[in-house]
């Protein structure tokens, strides 16, 4: 007989039949795990949660992942490109309400003038900032001199998700061209933790296809890669795209997100130390799924910053909320009653200590 989910919990080492084992934990089991969890986040990166304001650049996209509602193919939306000054205010505003760091986000775009720009918007934020605000990038595969330019004007967190770590099922779920190539962006991510950026990945929960197999690995792959951050989400179908044309079930939405839910306090109890995201797709599902998945071990969050007239375009999947949610008074957009114990990490840029031990041990 296998052991029991309390002694999987306290074991110092999870092979994949442990994962297999907590992923499919009973449901009366799962606030076990939940709260082992939440005892390891406390413990290894403290109570705080931190915020990262999310800049959504740009909605034009070169490639046609067929998940994705930003991809090329859909001509139903409006594409935009916000103006230098407009990143600017919203870095600023990120900035005076004591964010420690943004998150620029966008369609994957390799132009000169879009690697130009955003190097440009880099050092120009923190100049603006006397280098308070931390930077994440969020831009896609890029070169290797791409990834060092934007790392030298100041970027120091990029988040890449590899979106399914089996490569049978990351062709599945993106056309077969050389725009998708899985091997491409895997030696991506390596390229950017090379480069010296705290690195970030993360897949999507509930993609069809997918087994519970491929999510024990999804775990093994990000304990393998040793991420320093992860942002994961449940995958919600955008009826504009070949995987969502045929709309979904909220039933499924839900299991989804309980499957989320357990992946995070997996990769917490796995990863003790890294920064893991409380995702908005979380919260497109429930409106406190933001702060169940903080109770489950996550310990960032990314309120919205872009301006509101952009919300229709950046649609990467349906009912995506959360434009400009906060104010003076909330700035976390985060009902902390939910999450007693825990406060936001205002005006420091939160870094895991995950990363400054992986730094000091090369
Ligand atoms: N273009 C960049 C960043 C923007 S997309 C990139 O692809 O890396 C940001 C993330 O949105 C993707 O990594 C993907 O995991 C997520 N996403 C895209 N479509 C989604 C969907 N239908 N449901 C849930 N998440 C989705
Ligand atoms: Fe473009 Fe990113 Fe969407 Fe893929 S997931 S279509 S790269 S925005």
């Amino acid at each position: 007989m296998g052991s029991g989910i309390p002694e999987l919990l306290d074991k110092k080492h999870h092979d994949r039949s442990d994962i297999m084992a907590l992923l499919q934990c009973r449901e009366e089991e799962a606030p076990l795990l939940f709260r082992k969890a939440a005892s390891v986040r406390d413990r290894y990166v403290g109570t705080h949660v931190y915020l990262r304001g999310l800049i959504e650049y740009s909605n034009i996209c070169g490639k046609n992942c067929l998940y994705c509602g930003v991809r090329r193919d859909n001509v139903r939306i409006d594409r935009y490109t916000l103006t230098r000054e407009e990143v600017l205010e919203a870095a600023m505003t990120a900035y005076n309400l004591s964010f420690g760091s943004i998150a620029i986000q966008s369609g994957e775009n390799s132009s000169k003038v879009f690697v130009d720009t955003i190097e440009e918007l880099v050092r120009t934020i923190r100049e603006m900032t006397d280098g308070k605000l931390g930077i994440t990038l969020s831009l896609g595969e890029q070169s290797r001199e791409t990834y060092q330019r934007w790392f030298d004007a100041g970027a120091h967190r990029y988040l890449l998700r590899i979106e399914a770590s089996s490569e049978a099922l990351y062709r599945r779920v993106h056309p077969d061209d050389d725009m998708h190539r899985y091997h491409r962006r895997l030696e991506c991510l390596k390229v950017i933790q090379e480069t010296g950026y705290q690195t970030g990945t993360g897949v999507m929960v509930g993609l069809p296809f997918q087994t519970m197999g491929d999510l024990a690995d999804d775990i093994i792959f990000m304990r393998d890669f040793d991420i320093d951050m992860c942002g994961m989400g449940p995958f919600i179908e955008h009826t504009d795209t070949p995987l969502g044309e045929r709309g979904t079930d909220n039933l499924f939405l839900k299991e989804r997100f309980n499957l989320t839910l357990r992946m995070i306090a997996i990769l917490r109890i796995i990863m003790k130390d890294i920064n893991i995201v409380a995702s908005t797709a979380m919260q497109t599902i429930d409106p406190a799924g933001r702060e169940k998945a903080i109770s489950c071990g996550a310990n960032v969050v990314m309120p919205n910053l872009t301006p509101a007239r952009y919300r229709a375009g950046y649609q990467i999947y349906e009912g995506k909320p959360g434009y400009r949610e906060i104010n003076e008074s909330n700035v976390s957009g985060l009902n902390l009653d939910l999450i007693p114990g825990m406060s936001l990490g205002l005006g420091t840029w939160g870094d895991t200590p995950h990363f400054g031990r992986r730094i000091n041990a090369r």
